[in-house]
Order: structure tokens, then C-alpha cells, then sequence
């Protein structure tokens, strides 16, 4: 029997493409993400690899439920892709409470409920993946990106931390850190109105969009390639 993967936000970018990786290796995918329909063909494509499940890693009740149903019906979850996440570009002074604390919903406290409640599972099979998709602002901070950048670094703190936790158990982290790549994540950035502003103003700023916008973003499907040879290498990396 194949891997079984949990992916998060696998209706598009990063999510997708470790979706159709996983599958062109042979292993099942219960692939998550509130827009659904966007799964729909790959899941008739590969009606035995590729499971569509509705999933918002904001709510707690609806990540436990799906992790139980998950390993009741395939017996374990081998690999868990914690990858849902959007852009936020502001300006520090400007973001509000509610815009920081929904960030940290989706990049922070969503993945942090979702390790919580593979954990157990890994654990007595001794033996689990864990992938964390951060980003290269979880290494380092630019103006615009203070929002975005600190759950991403929270993610970052709390994945070193578990990664010692859980290496004697079996159980790898792998925590990935992309710089700009082709997803509509950065579509969206680009597009915004605030980063042309602040890519006006800003110097770091800017140097940042235009690697995001501009010459080379990288390919979603290169990143998904590397993420799979990483968790199958002897040692793998704890940083990507
Ligand atoms: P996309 O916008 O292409 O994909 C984002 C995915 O997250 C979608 O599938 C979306 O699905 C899902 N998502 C958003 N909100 C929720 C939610 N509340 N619950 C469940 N799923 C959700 O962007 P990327 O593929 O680029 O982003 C994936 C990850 O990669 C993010 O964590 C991002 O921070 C990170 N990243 C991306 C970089 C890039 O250059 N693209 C660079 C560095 C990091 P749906 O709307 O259907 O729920």
C-alpha cells in the first residue's frame, strides 16, 4: 500500500502540485480545501488516489473530525502537508487585530490544530511526515509583509520546536521556505494595489515584488518534486 497524504489548501498552487506529485508516485491523497470544485477533475482522473474533502483549517471541530475520518478509513496518514494560506500586504500601523488574527487562524493556529491531531496516529505507528509550508518571510521580513511575515515566523518557532520533539518517535518536519513562485497566492500580490504603492516607496519592498511579479517565479510542480525527494531522503533536511 502507497502513502497516505492529508494535504491542506490542495485546490490550487503548492496544495495541487504536491497533490499530483503524491499521485504520480502511487499514494492516496485526501486532498483538502474549501473550494472543493476545484478538485474535481483530479479526483475523476484518479478516483482511487485522489479523495476531495472539504476542509477549512480555520475550524478545529471540522480538522479533528476529518483526521478521524481520515484514519478510519485508510487505517493511517502518513504525510501531512500543511500548506493552506493566503497574502497580506500592509502596512503595519494599518493592520487591524481582526486582519492579524485571522492570519494566524490559517498559517498558525489551523496548522498547529492539525499536528495536534495527527500526532497520536504518527505515534503509534511510529513512523509520519510532517511538512510545513512557510516561506521565505518566515526567515526574514520586508515592509508590507509585518502581518504575514510573523505568523509565518510563528510557524518557524513552533516547527524547530517539534522537530525535536518527534524525531525519536519516527516522525520527520520538513519546513519548506519558498522565495516567489507561481501560484495565484502571488498573482494576487502582484496585482494588489497596496504593493504597487509600497513598491514605490520601499526599496526591499520592491526588489521583492519584482522577483515576485517579474523575470522568473519559480514552478509550483519543481517545489512539489524537491518537497517528495526531501521525505524520502535519509536525512532529510529540516529547512527547504
Ligand atoms: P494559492 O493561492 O495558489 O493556494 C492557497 C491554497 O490555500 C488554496 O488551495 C486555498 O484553497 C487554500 N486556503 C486558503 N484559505 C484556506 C482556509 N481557510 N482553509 C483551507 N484552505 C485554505 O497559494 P500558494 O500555493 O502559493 O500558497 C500555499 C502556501 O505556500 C501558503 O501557505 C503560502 O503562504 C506559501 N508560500 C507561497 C509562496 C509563493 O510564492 N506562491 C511563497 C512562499 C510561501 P480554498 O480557497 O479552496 O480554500
Amino acid at each position: 500500500m502507497g502513502k497516505v497524504w492529508l494535504v491542506t489548501g490542495a485546490s490550487s498552487g503548492f496544495g495541487r502540485a504536491i497533490t499530483e506529485a503524491a499521485v504520480a508516485a502511487g499514494d492516496v491523497v485526501v486532498a483538502t480545501a474549501r473550494r472543493v470544485d476545484a478538485l474535481a477533475d483530479l479526483a475523476a482522473a484518479h478516483p482511487d488516489q485522489v479523495e476531495a474533502v472539504p476542509l477549512d483549517v480555520t475550524d478545529t471541530a471540522g480538522i479533528e473530525a476529518t483526521v478521524l475520518d481520515v484514519v478510519d478509513r485508510h487505517g493511517k496518514i502518513d504525510v501531512l502537508v500543511n500548506n493552506a494560506g493566503r497574502s497580506h500586504v500592509g502596512a503595519a500601523e494599518e493592520t487591524t487585530d481582526a486582519e492579524l488574527r485571522s492570519l494566524f487562524d490559517l498559517h498558525f493556529f489551523g496548522p498547529a490544530a492539525l499536528v495536534r491531531a495527527v500526532l497520536p496516529h504518527m505515534r503509534a505507528r511510529r513512523s509520519g511526515a510532517i511538512v510545513q509550508m512557510s516561506s521565505m518571510g518566515g526567515q526574514m521580513s520586508f515592509a508590507g509583509f509585518s502581518a504575514y511575515s510573523a505568523t509565518k515566523f510563528a510557524l518557524e518557532g513552533f516547527s524547530e520546536a517539534l522537530v525535536d520533539e518527534v524525531r525519536l518517535l519516527g516522525i520527520k518536519v520538513l519546513i519548506v521556505e519558498p522565495g516567489a513562485f507561481r501560484t495565484s497566492l502571488m498573482g494576487n500580490i502582484s496585482a494588489s494595489e497596496e504593493i504597487a504603492d509600497y513598491a514605490e516607496a520601499v526599496g526591499p519592498t520592491r526588489r521583492m515584488v519584482q522577483t515576485a511579479g517579474g523575470a522568473e517565479p519559480g514552478d509550483p510542480a519543481k517545489a512539489a518534486a524537491a518537497i517528495l525527494a526531501a521525505l524520502d531522503a535519509e536525512q532529510t533536511p529540516l529547512h527547504l
